[in-house]
């Protein structure tokens, strides 16, 4: 008898299963998508021992008819495609026909499914892939299936499990992303008996993410909307002052499908350009629906990677998206919700660094807390297995709010909406000539200003009307609604940043003859390595001849460059350039810009005579965005006038039931 033999069904299974199903978050995973295949409308989610005990999925789908049960469990049996087409046009989220017959092999596994047709339901029981009953069961149309002692015949893999804090908020994540992608769907995560989340279903992608991120986020994002032949792309965005630390908070679905990509990642970020921190990452769900021929879903069983055709198309589509939707809006940040969120964020930080170090997804965070003292998760709101047990009761068609204790102090005041229009007359009103050539910013000041005059002024900002400065550091000015503080550094340095970034792009044959050549010597690695960037290098306008087999010599530099800093300026992109190896013309340019705006501007500790700071103020107003510096930290914050009453007890906050106005 020959040596190679067939696998029995069962290995095959068990072999597929460690693909399939890696931890108790893999098994919901494929659960909660046969629910969503099946229509459902309401998926109920319960767990025990973060799912290692028993993870069970209730569904109102369309169910299993009596004949088909145990097909539904045979290897590569699917009722979802027939025809080698039918994979280049999936719809839904299942096709490979694995999951049931894997987590069977690996687990107790018991069904009990009905279709409308059927006078009587069916329940199935197995045990390691292997029927232990098999009999009708009462009637209720839909699926429950429930999946105990996973693991229980594959040792090897229960060690890969991870602590159960882990494992439970790795299917927190994968409920939450599968939520977002189905708002239609009323979902609900429990967990020993422990409400984790639930969405209304209602429809609205905002009121899924409410449930989700809780309802403050939720009003701190943004609606996305772009279109072309291609692609359809709607979503939500958090503004720029919500950010996590982590990419985990993106959420990309495509045609109903959560799927990770790093390039429709890196669109999301690019979007905001420099409106984020460094190191920092918005919340953000936005959900692409197009032709299935341009998405391939069948590259990996978990079906999570996708490959795209068209992606740049799709990326930078996604990039404008945000880009114009943030352009639109007013990013000075409220100084009053600062303080009264710092608590309720160095919480959240505090989460955030602890989930990194178990290095598991944190979306999760919101509905599952963190108790210092006992040094575990819990979950707030409280449920008993009896009140879920009727597993469709009523559920609130409008989400409230997440009672989760994080979310206690974020009861924000209603600010009144800034005045653009009245702002906007007066900026018309006021000639803001900018031939102020006292104010030398850097001995081309004059040439600079007149360049950004030409950009439209921005409605969104306010007048800025300055009284003064503080410790050389801080300027201040008020406009109709309240008080800005601004920082001198930042704002200067976001002037220069865009005045520089523009300039580096318009490298033309305007070059200055240096009176003396300048010349440059450099060990041979790196020599190497300038001459293969001797391209970017010519693209900010620096022309490196060889000179000698050490050196480059260099003749001309962009008109452009403040005098008296010629030489300054080409080591510093020479040397930006040989530290990060590699780069584009794109970001080369960027990164050069970012550098030159941050050496060349005013430090704190300087003082600004009240001309200086008018011009700066006005220079600010004409930046494509004044909100931010290059780094995308605040350039100024905002007390409004209501702030600044309910301070000084003016007026009453409408969260404190004190008396009248005093
Ligand atoms: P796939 O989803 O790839 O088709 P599965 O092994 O996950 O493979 O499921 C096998 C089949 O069982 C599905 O094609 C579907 O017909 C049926 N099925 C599984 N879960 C459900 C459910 N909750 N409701 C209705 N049918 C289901
Ligand atoms: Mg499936």
């Amino acid at each position: 008898m020959g040596k190679i033999q067939e696998l029995s069904e069962r290995l095959a299974n068990q072999i597929a299963a460690g693909e399939v199903v890696e931890r108790p978050a893999s098994v919901v995973k494929e659960l909660v998508e046969n629910a969503i295949d099946a229509g459902s409308t309401q998926i109920d989610i319960l767990l025990e021992e973060a799912g290692l005990k028993k993870i069970q999925v209730t569904d109102n789908g369309e169910g299993i008819a009596e004949d088909d049960v145990i097909n539904a469990f045979k290897r590569h049996a699917t009722s979802k495609i027939h025809t080698r087409d039918d994979l280049f046009r999936i719809r839904t989220l299942g096709f490979r026909g694995e999951a049931l017959p894997s987590i069977a092999s690996v687990s107790i596994v018991s069904i009990e499914t009905a279709t409308q047709e059927e006078t009587q339901g069916t329940f199935l029981k197995m045990k390691g892939g292997t029927i232990e009953e098999h009999r009708p069961s009462a009637l209720r149309q839909g699926t429950k299936i429930t999946v105990e002692q996973l693991f229980f015949n594959t040792p090897a893999r229960l060690k890969y499990v991870k602590t159960l804090q882990t494992e439970l908020a790795n299917i927190g994540d994968i409920v939450n992303r599968l939520a977002l992608s189905h708002p239609s769907i009323a979902f609900r995560l429990v967990h020993d008996g422990n409400k984790m989340m639930s969405t209304s279903g209602n429809g609205d992608l905002k009121q899924a993410i409410a449930g989700i991120y809780g309802l403050q986020t939720a009003k701190k994002m943004r609606a996305i909307h772009s279109k072309d032949l291609d692609f359809d792309i709607h979503g939500y965005i958090s503004l720029p002052e919500v950010t996590r630390a982590s990419r985990n908070y993106i959420s990309t679905i495509i045609n109903g499908r959560y799927i990770k990509n790093i390039a429709l990642n890196k669109a999301i970020v690019n979007g905001y350009g420099s409106k984020l921190m460094v190191g920092r990452f918005p919340i953000a769900v936005v959900e692409i629906k197009m032709d299935p021929l341009l998405v391939d879903v069948n590259v990996h069983p978990t079906k999570q990677e996708v490959r795209l055709s068209k992606e740049p198309e799709l990326t930078g589509l996604i990039s404008k998206a945000i880009n114009e939707v943030l352009r639109e809006e007013n990013l000075i940040p409220s100084a009053a919700d600062n303080l009264r969120f710092k608590k309720k964020v160095e919480n959240q930080e505090k989460t955030e660094q602890l989930s990194i170090e178990l290095e598991q997804p944190k979306s999760t965070k919101q509905g599952l807390s963190f108790d210092k003292a006992t040094g575990s998760f819990y979950i707030e709101e409280s449920f008993t297995e009896s009140s879920v047990e009727p597993i469709f009761e009523e559920l609130p068609q409008t989400i409230e709010e997440p009672h989760f204790p994080s979310f206690e102090y974020q009861e924000k005041v209603v600010e009144p909406p800034i005045n653009t229009e009245d702002t906007h007359k007066k900026e018309q009103g006021e000639s803001t000539s900018s031939n102020h050539p006292e104010f030398d910013f850097h001995k081309k000041g004059p040439q600079m200003i007149e360049r950004m005059q030409e950009e439209p002024v921005k409605q969104r900002f306010p007048h800025l009307e300055y009284f003064g400065q503080m410790h050389g550091t801080y300027l201040f000015a008020q406009s109709q609604d309240g008080l800005y503080i601004i920082d001198q550094h930042a704002a200067q340095e976001r002037i220069k940043y865009e005045y520089f970034r523009k300039k580096i792009g318009e490298v033309g044959d305007d070059l200055q003859e240096l009176l003396v050549p300048i010349v440059l010597d450099y060990p041979n690695s790196d020599v190497l390595k300038l001459k293969e960037q001797a391209t970017a290098l010519q693209e900010v306008g620096i022309h490196l001849e060889e000179f000698g087999a050490n050196s480059f010599i260099v003749r001309a530099h962009p008109t452009w460059y403040p005098a008296g800093q010629e030489e300054a300026i080409i080591r510093e992109m020479i040397d930006m350039l040989l530290t990060n190896g590699k780069v584009s013309v794109h970001q080369f340019r960027e990164a050069t810009a970012i550098m030159m705006s941050c050496k060349r501007s005013i430090k704190a500790n300087h003082y600004l005579n009240p001309q200086q700071a008018r011009i700066l103020l006005e220079d600010l107003a004409k930046c494509e965005n004044p909100f931010n510096c290059p780094h995308g930290r605040p350039v100024l914050i905002h007390f409004t006038n209501g702030d600044m009453e309910r301070m000084f007890k003016r007026i009453q906050d409408p969260h404190q039931s004190r008396g009248g106005e005093g």
